[in-house]
């Protein structure tokens, strides 16, 4: 098999051959089809996360068809195609995940962070974390579905019924935010890089209401806003842009620090919360749904040696969506 391996933080990726892996008890082995490039994957490169394993091979929106299966795994078959997310493992004894929150589980394991992923020709998963993807819908735009996706369903739900949803940060998890949103009857209002005028068209052709730069305030008061990019300065920023009562929140696994702000921002009973993570039960309940709303997602294709232009790209902001490694 053959990966881009990240030998030390902060370097690139190195293309690397390795021994095939055979898959342990309760395992799968994948052919990579597709894997996703994620926000997260430059918090790892970039050492913005503590103790990853290095060396690590990033990646952990994995869609691939299984070539080898583990004693003990059920429900899963030869040549079927699956998707892998950053959840890759969890204890099932700790008090969160006895509590059915699993995505905050004292013990867990991380695709592309502490375990190894998907920026490869073939990787191995616990089977319980996989989801069967079925044969509907292309490899390449499936895969963004698994972490942006995931997430952003998951903040989405957090989120709240409001009509009025602000998405902070207009890139791969907010452009499949904004089909859910919309579909679900809801009025999105972008907020992008100030002056960035191409994505804000981008995201009034996914049909938000409104788009901006986010230094901006929308034009009606927001129910609630989900912040995706990870700059601190956004969180006072949403808090202004919702009503009261209104909720803000974060879905990065990392942020720059948020300044200080007036407690006028939070009151009347305004919420500030945070995502971690997923359960596999977003997993099924948003791959469920995903056909029926009709996601379309825009992917950019990197060959999988390209991993270290893909992630520069997502750095500088060089496309719109989400970028695709194809071995
Ligand atoms: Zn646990
Ligand atoms: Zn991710």
């Amino acid at each position: 098999m053959h990966a881009m391996v990240l030998n030390k933080i902060g370097a690139a990726l190195e293309w690397t051959e390795l021994a095939d892996r055979q898959p342990g008890e309760g395992e799968i082995r994948l052919k990579v089809a597709a894997c996703g490039v994620c926000r997260t994957d430059l918090h790892v490169v970039d050492g913005e996360l503590p103790n990853p394993k290095v060396p690590i091979i990033p990646g952990h929106e994995i869609v691939g068809r299984i070539d080898m299966i583990g004693a003990g795994v059920k429900g899963l078959q030869l040549g079927e195609r699956v998707g892998v997310p950053w959840l890759s493992h969890t204890c099932g004894e700790c008090p969160y995940c006895k509590a059915g929150q699993e995505n905050l589980c004292d013990h867990p394991l991380f695709t592309g962070y502490t375990r190894d992923g998907g920026f490869a020709t073939s990787t191995i998963a616990d089977a319980r974390f996989a989801f069967p993807l079925g044969e509907a819908g292309d490899d390449i735009a499936l895969a963004p579905l698994l972490c942006a996706g995931l997430i952003g369903w998951r903040s989405l739900v957090i989120a709240g019924e409001g009509k009025k949803l602000g998405l902070y940060g207009f890139g791969a998890a907010a452009h499949i935010v904004a089909q859910v949103a919309k579909w679900q009857g809801r009025s999105v209002f972008a907020f992008t890089r100030p002056g960035d005028v191409a994505t804000q068209d981008f995201a009034r052709e996914l049909g938000a209401t409104w788009a901006g730069g986010s230094d901006e305030m929308p034009p009606e008061s927001l129910d609630a806003a989900i912040i995706f990019a990870t700059v601190g300065d956004l969180v006072p920023l949403a808090l202004k842009a919702v009503r009261k009562g209104g909720r803000v929140v974060c879905a990065g696994i990392h942020m720059s620090d948020i300044p200080s702000f007036p407690y006028r921002l939070l009151w009347e009973e305004r919420q500030l919360v945070s995502v971690a993570n997923l359960t596999r039960q977003d997993g099924i309940d948003f791959l469920r749904l995903a056909p029926t709303i009709g996601i379309v997602t825009k992917t950019t294709r990197y060959s999988l040696n390209q991993a270290n232009q893909a992630l520069d790209d997502l750095r500088a902001g060089r496309f719109e969506g989400a970028a695709v490694l194809v071995p």
